[in-house]
């Protein structure tokens, strides 16, 4: 099978032969790499080549690739039906699995992206406060409501356009802007706008830029600001959710959100997403509420069985900690391959998150962030991708662990990563 052929035959029926914008390789250039089949912490391309997977699906994959757990439920799910579109015992049991472990979360809906759960959370808060404006951070991504795409991060930001066109002045009007990071700028908005602002939505730690952790007292500020005004405080944990902590960054940093948003790994590989928010809020929600939401596939069997399995797995296993650890121990050996070889790096780490930026500051926000050498990232990706091992397709996205990889994965990476720093030494 011929890259360039198939490149070809998807960019005449697909914009951008892609269906969705940085796995196009914008951000590093070249060829997308077509994959075949997925396996533990590998992906095989169409020639069989095996890639050590850093990627697992933008996030999902946290337990590796096809864990039989979930394929066995998926199989039993199959062999009673695909869909139904009607109530399941099994919807409300996925439910009570997830609020039993995020933090202070009392009803949830299930959706099917985390696009449809960012935008529905936000329309909720305008519901339950009557007002309209939203503040969120420069280079924060929120899937592709046309309200989050201003000053957005992940493909956004990877393709220069992180505010898009087709957005109307209305909408851009109602989302406040102010940088990740920066309190002050977040205070100074609710004292422009004291009494219309809805909600403030936040990635609690940033990973569409890049993984940007929060500095101390940003989050906790931010729960203050929402408390003294009356808005309602969004964690986005789409990304973070089952991720950084059992019950997520609401969990690792002890702040309570009043809605959290969660999504990949939720849905072990299937398209499942679901916000969830205190009682007084969730009762918004129709047909209990006047605010609208509603899905033809929401809560669908397969997507759930995949979901609660996946879900129990995690419970079962307890994963987190020896996550961090994988991933202080891959952190620790690319930092310290690049400083023997001169190379000024960052390395932003979060549990199982990271980003490697190519720069000699710290990289707190998106100023930062587009400061690192995005030049020397793409020729990192391709040298890494040369060996097998797959990072993310652009600076501006994390890349992550599962308990798949294993010890040898990780010297393999370390190692392949110490020849590309030593190359640049001798160029
Ligand atoms: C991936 C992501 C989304 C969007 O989820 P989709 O399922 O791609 O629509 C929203 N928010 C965050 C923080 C994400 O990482």
């Amino acid at each position: 099978m011929n890259r360039e052929t198939t490149w070809e035959k998807a960019c005449a029926v697909l914009p951008g032969g892609v269906n969705s914008p940085v796995r196009a390789f914008g951000g590093v250039g070249g060829i997308p790499v077509f994959m075949k089949r997925s396996a533990g912490a590998f992906l095989f391309d169409e020639n069989g080549k095996a890639y050590i997977d850093l990627v697992l699906s933008w996030g999902p994959m946290i337990l590796g690739h096809n864990p039989p757990e979930v394929v066995e439920a998926l199989k039993d799910q199959l062999s009673r039906g695909l869909s139904f579109g009607t109530c399941t015992g099994a919807e409300a049991d996925l439910a009570a699995l997830i609020l039993n472990m995020i933090p202070g979360m009392d009803m949830l809906r299930l959706v099917n992206s985390g696009t449809e759960a960012t935008m529905s959370a936000v329309r909720v808060a305008r519901g339950y406060t009557g007002q309209d404006k939203i503040i969120k951070f420069r280079g924060c991504y929120h899937g592709h409501g046309d309200s989050f795409l201003i000053q957005a991060g992940s493909g956004a930001l990877t393709h220069g356009a992180p505010s898009s066109l087709g957005v109307t002045a209305g909408t851009a009007g109602d989302t406040l802007i102010a940088d990740y990071n920066d309190l002050q700028a977040a205070e100074s908005l609710f004292e422009r706008y004291p009494d219309s602002i809805a909600a403030v939505i936040v990635e609690p730690v940033a990973g569409n830029m890049g993984v940007v952790p929060p500095l101390p007292g940003f989050l906790e500020g931010l729960r203050s600001l929402c408390s003294r005004f009356g808005s309602v405080l969004i964690f986005d944990e789409v990304m973070t959710g089952f991720r950084v902590a059992r019950g997520g960054a609401a969990e690792r940093y002890s702040v309570q959100p009043d809605m959290i948003t969660l999504g990949k790994i939720a849905g072990g590989g299937l398209p499942l997403a679901a916000y969830a928010g205190k009682r007084e809020i969730m009762n918004m929600v129709s047909p209990l509420g006047k605010v609208y939401q509603a899905g033809t596939l929401s809560g669908n069997p397969m997507a759930v069985a995949a979901g609660t399995a996946h879900l129990r797995l995690l419970e079962r296993m307890n994963p987190w900690r020896v996550l961090e650890e994988k991933t202080d121990y891959l952190c620790s050996g690319l930092k310290r391959a690049a400083e023997k070889n001169g190379v000024s790096v960052q390395v932003n780490q979060v549990g199982s998150m990271f980003t490697l930026f190519f720069t000699a500051e710290p990289v707190t926000d998106t100023k930062s962030a587009l400061a690192a050498d995005a030049a020397c990232f793409a020729r990192f990706f391709h040298a890494m991708l040369e060996a097998g091992i797959y990072f993310p397709p652009s600076q501006y996205e994390s890349a992550f662990l599962s308990l798949a990889h294993e010890q040898n994965h990780l010297d393999q990476i370390i190692k392949a990563a110490e020849t590309f720093f030593e190359k640049g030494r001798n160029q």
